[in-house]
């Protein structure tokens, strides 16, 4: 896909940050590019509009600036995943049994967060259909933590 450059050039890479030897990628710059970011939400919402999504689920804090805009291209609702812990954590009844989720959240490193995401949504019921992220890193494509769930990314880190 053509438009992957530009999504993938639009990140911004802070070098040691939050501490030395990692190198951050900072979304909050491709939401400043408005072909890039419109770019992104489009993919997303091609890949998922006919996949029967009624709930798209975003973790704190980055999952809630893409979420929104996928959920409502593609008729779902949206639930923000919180982090007060560090670990996902959802409203009673915002989801109920059987209903299709998509997760979204920027990027993925270990899985860990998407993994603790995917247990919240089957613990009320929902079935998890795939998880999404504008970056992930190479290590991610083993989504060995993902309980088996398709993971689709856009791009990996610069
Ligand atoms: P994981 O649980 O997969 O190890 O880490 C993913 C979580 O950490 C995501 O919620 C993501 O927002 C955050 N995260 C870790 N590293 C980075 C980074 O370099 N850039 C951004 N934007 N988020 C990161």
């Amino acid at each position: 896909d053509p438009r992957l450059k530009a999504i993938s050039e639009a990140i911004r890479v802070v070098p040691h940050f939050p501490k030395p030897g990692i190198m951050f990628q900072d979304i909050t710059t491709l939401l400043l590019d408005h072909k890039a970011f419109k770019d992104t939400v489009d993919i997303f919402v091609d890949r998922y509009r006919d996949m029967g999504i009624s709930v798209v689920a975003g973790v704190e804090a980055r999952g809630f600036m893409f979420g929104p805009s996928i959920a409502l291209a593609i008729g779902a609702k949206f639930v923000p995943l919180r982090k007060p812990k560090k670990l996902p954590e959802m409203h009673v009844g915002a989801v109920q049994r059987g209903e299709r989720a998509l997760v979204i959240d920027d990027l993925i490193a270990t899985g860990g967060t998407l993994c603790a995401a995917i247990k919240l949504l089957e613990r009320v019921g929902a079935e998890v259909v795939e998880c999404a992220c504008v970056i992930g890193l190479p290590e991610a494509k083993g989504q060995c933590r993902l309980n088996g769930k398709p993971l689709y990314i856009l791009v990996e880190p610069r």
